[in-house]
């Protein structure tokens, strides 16, 4: 039974007082074990918070980007990783707009009420890397079946998920100038409960492991047979699909980010309050207080910038540029303050019960994935500001 109320204020209290129930020591235990933090996933779901974006038709909250990027802004904000479940919140936008009513009416409904989890996206390949429309994984009509075969280098929380985004190549790349290159991708939906029971050698999932608590891993599709019906929408636009999720995404990352921005500021500021060396509180001398200052005069600017796409985002207009830029801004913000509050507490600021190092692993995550820093200016370059294309 969901109780949360739509307003903003009431929801970053509510948000702030579950994640109460989460403290420090918790995402401590989970991060030296690579543990999923299923107990605090599980709360978030039974209240309701993760079908924020889902609407009431389908038994979700029916909020706005705004309140869903606070929820998580929140979580990290309090000191937990909020990658555990942001998918969950996110991943379900192609469905909502690109699913037919059977898939929306089937899926949607058992995701808001916590039954399913959609929480993995499997696009990313080796050889691809960015440049996604040169993915190779390919999906191969059979009667009415679809049967996929190939490899991805990265697919997050698929242990944890009954359900599965794939992107697969069902016709040739288009060549040649003025053709579109990202014709001839599908998306498939794809129920793992089905392949778990009925066909589990076609799936292989391999865990990576990385320098933070990610629960990611390497996927090998050897001939999973998938039905027609688990196309959503055309076949042949999937690419289409997965692009209107990205500015979602951005913005919800880009929350995350400010999130993480604040409670290093926070935490910083507290060492250089307390901690006292050659006779006086440390965060009396201007080395020590100008780098926590600069970086959350960062984190203050992205996150109007954060505010300004969502509300772009919630209003149905274009904001592709304020996404990405949001996402930019928020992922150097946040690493100036992680460098600035790592700084201040010294030695201590590599000790895993101080919680900075944990958390400065996890922050840098946002300049690389789910999309580079990079990749990132060249849109703002070219698509912005109208400079020449380099790839
Ligand atoms: C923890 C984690 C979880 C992930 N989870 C998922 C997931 O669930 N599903 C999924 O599909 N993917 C996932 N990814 C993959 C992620 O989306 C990719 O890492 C990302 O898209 C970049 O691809 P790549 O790593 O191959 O980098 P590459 O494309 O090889 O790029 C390497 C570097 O070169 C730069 N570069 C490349 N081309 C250019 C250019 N034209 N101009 C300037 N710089 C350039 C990049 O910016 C980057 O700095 C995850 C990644 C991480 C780290």
């Amino acid at each position: 039974m969901h109780t949360l109320t739509a307003g903003l204020d009431q929801l970053r209290e509510q948000t702030r007082l579950l994640c109460e129930g989460f403290p420090d020591e918790y995402w401590r235990e989970t991060d030296r074990n690579r543990r999923y933090p299923q107990e605090f996933v599980n709360t978030l779901t039974e209240a309701g918070l993760l079908s924020a974006l889902i609407p009431a038709e389908y038994g979700g909250l029916g909020l706005g980007l705004t309140e869903a990027s606070v929820i998580m802004e929140e979580i990290n904000k309090s000191g937990g990783h909020s990658a555990a479940c942001h998918a969950q919140m996110y991943t379900m936008g192609a469905l909502l707009r690109h699913g037919n009513t059977a898939q929306k009416q089937e899926y949607l409904t058992q995701i808001a009420a916590g039954e399913l989890r959609l929480q993995a996206f499997s696009i990313t390949e080796d050889k691809a890397g960015s440049d996604t429309t040169s993915i190779e994984t390919a999906a191969v009509r059979d009667g009415d079946d679809f049967v996929i075969t190939g490899h991805k280098s990265w697919t997050s929380r698929i242990d944890e998920s009954d359900l599965l985004f794939v992107l697969a190549r069902t016709s040739e790349k288009p060549e040649g100038k003025g053709a579109d290159k990202t014709h001839g991708l599908t998306l498939f939906l794809v129920d793992l409960r089905q392949v778990r029971a009925e066909q589990p050698e076609s799936l292989e999932v391999v865990k990576v492991r990385t320098m933070f608590n990610y629960a990611t891993n390497q996927v090998f599709y050897r001939g999973m047979r998938v039905p027609a019906s688990a196309v959503i929408g055309e076949v042949g636009k999937g690419f289409r699909y997965v692009i209107d999720g990205w500015n979602a995404e951005r913005i919800l990352l880009a929350s995350e980010a400010i999130g993480d921005g604040y409670w290093f500021t926070k935490r910083g500021v507290e060492y250089a309050n307390s901690r006292e060396v050659f006779g006086r509180k440390i965060g009396t001398n201007q080395g020590v207080q100008f780098p926590i200052t600069d970086a959350y005069m960062k984190v203050r600017a992205a996150d109007m910038m954060r505010y300004e796409a969502a509300r772009l985002f919630d209003a149905g207009e274009p904001c592709g540029a304020e996404a990405n830029m949001a996402k930019h801004l928020a992922s150097e913000a946040s690493w100036a303050a992680a460098n600035a509050c790592l700084d201040t507490h010294g030695g201590y600021g590599f000790v895993d019960e101080y919680d900075v190092e944990r958390k400065f692993r996890e922050t840098r995550m946002f300049q690389v994935a789910p999309i580079n820093n990079n990749m990132i200016k060249s849109f703002v370059a070219t698509k912005v500001l109208g400079l020449p294309r380099s790839y």
